[in-house]
């Protein structure tokens, strides 16, 4: 039962310096207090294994284990992630007069275990706190991560301790609870929930499972990308819009792209990476049109799109490099502009995005209308959490069956 996986780690990296740290060790950030990654011999990964050689594998993340760090099997904790589907748009491609067929598609995240992509990190990184021992983990989350957490740990037998910002939205809190979690409101943004969480950590003896403040989360997260190339029979699309808060998902895609090229996998080029936030907290596209390489705190940051009110990111430089390594952008939306995309979308297309999901639609509307993306490019937007978990709009209709009803006005269109 104890199988071995064929694994390929050879090291931790600090992202900032370059040091290397031995892998296989509980480990939060580097010396330099920056992210670290992890670094696999892809040498050897091209010998184990190749395109044709996957195709033979279950439909979920962990049939690239050859790119991940687990290195036993039995230390996997699973609830299924599935690989989610990429779906077109063809409705809204011949409004905006795009090519047929439409070059616009959503990959819906949001069918994922606790109703995000936040699934894919949790479970590769609870994974590895299995192997590595430890037992209790904390987290500051605007909401779907915390719920991810709770998932992963109770399964895994460990414990989670999730802290959110007051105005965290109540079904994140009653998830997390739900299943597992010992969850708390904080009177503070998310970087005051990470103090608090960094504070315990010394106290309390609890691991710090923040964004980007241990290795493995990101190659969870960096399966997006795996499975968008495969998706596309290894031709990646010309742009990926992605909705960006900590900017774990969009750094761990441009490393799995930088991955998959090494190993020769990729039949065209790279895309280009755009970070999409709202225009209430927008750090990263400021940082970007500023030409900085890092990124300021945002002040009295607000949005709609909580899971990406993010005021200070500790990967910003890493978010701003595949930007621009990639000859991508940053881009803001407003929150109407972000309503109104999720309207379009799902009265459109039938696809209920969140809001943040919805923010990569307006952003590349908006991009299309400015020329930064064109008609004839295939773009692909992530849309990261289930709808169903947000506020949704009227449901004041109602038929009294008393009164007589009139049908001729109940088809007129609506408005
Ligand atoms: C976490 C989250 C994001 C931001 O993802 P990052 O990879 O941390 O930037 C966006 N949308 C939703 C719904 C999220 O839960």
């Amino acid at each position: 039962m104890h199988q071995e996986l064929p694994t390929f780690v050879s090291h931790l990296e600090c992202s900032a310096t370059g040091k290397h740290y031995p892998p296989d060790v509980a480990i939060g950030l580097s010396e330099a207090g920056k992210p670290l990654l992890v670094r696999y011999d892809l040498e050897a990964v091209g010998q184990a294994i190749d395109p044709e050689g996957l195709k033979t594998r279950r439909p979920d993340m962990w049939r690239y284990r050859e790119l991940l760090p687990v290195r036993k099997a039995q230390n996997i904790v699973s609830l299924g992630e599935m690989q989610t589907p990429l779906i077109p748009c063809p409705n809204i491609g011949r409004r905006l007069g795009l090519g047929e067929p439409s070059r616009l598609m959503v990959k819906d995240e949001g069918r994922l275990p606790t109703g995000s992509f936040k699934a894919r990190g949790l479970a590769l990184a609870v994974s590895m706190a299995k192997e590595l021992g430890l037992e209790r983990l904390a987290m500051p989350t605007n909401g779907n991560a915390g719920a991810a957490l709770a998932a992963y740990c109770s399964r895994a037998g460990i414990e989670a301790f999730v802290f959110c910002p007051a105005d965290t939205p109540a079904v994140n809190i009653r998830e997390t609870g739900l299943q597992g979690g010992r969850v708390f409101r904080v009177d503070g943004l998310i970087n005051d929930c990470g103090k608090l969480v960094a504070a315990g950590c010394e106290a309390a003896g609890w691991f710090d499972f923040s964004t980007l403040k241990e290795p493995y989360r990101i190659e969870g997260k960096k399966t997006m990308g795996l499975e968008l190339a495969e998706q596309l029979d290894w031709r990646l699309p010309d742009v990926i819009f992605y909705p960006t808060g900590g900017g774990t998902g969009l750094i761990g895609m441009w490393k799995a792209f930088d991955e998959l090229a090494f190993l020769g996998w990729l039949k065209g080029p790279q895309p280009r990476m755009v970070a999409v936030q709202a225009s209430g907290c927008a750090p990263i596209v400021r940082a970007f049109e500023e030409g900085a390489s890092e990124a300021r705190m945002w002040e009295n940051a607000s949005t709609v799109a909580s899971g990406i009110r993010v005021p200070a990111a500790i990967g910003d430089f890493l978010i701003l490099e595949a930007l621009r390594d990639s000859g991508g952008f940053a881009i803001a939306v407003s929150d109407p502009e972000i309503e109104a995309a999720r309207a379009e979308m799902g009265a459109e297309e039938g696809i209920l995005m969140c809001p943040e999901g919805a923010a990569t639609f307006a952003a590349y509307k908006n991009a299309l209308a400015d020329g930064r993306v064109g008609k004839h490019e295939t773009a692909v937007l992530f849309n990261c959490g289930n709808g169903l978990k947000y506020p949704m709009p009227d449901d004041s209709q109602f038929i009294d069956l008393n009164s007589p009803i009139d049908f001729m006005e109940l088809t007129a269109p609506a408005g």
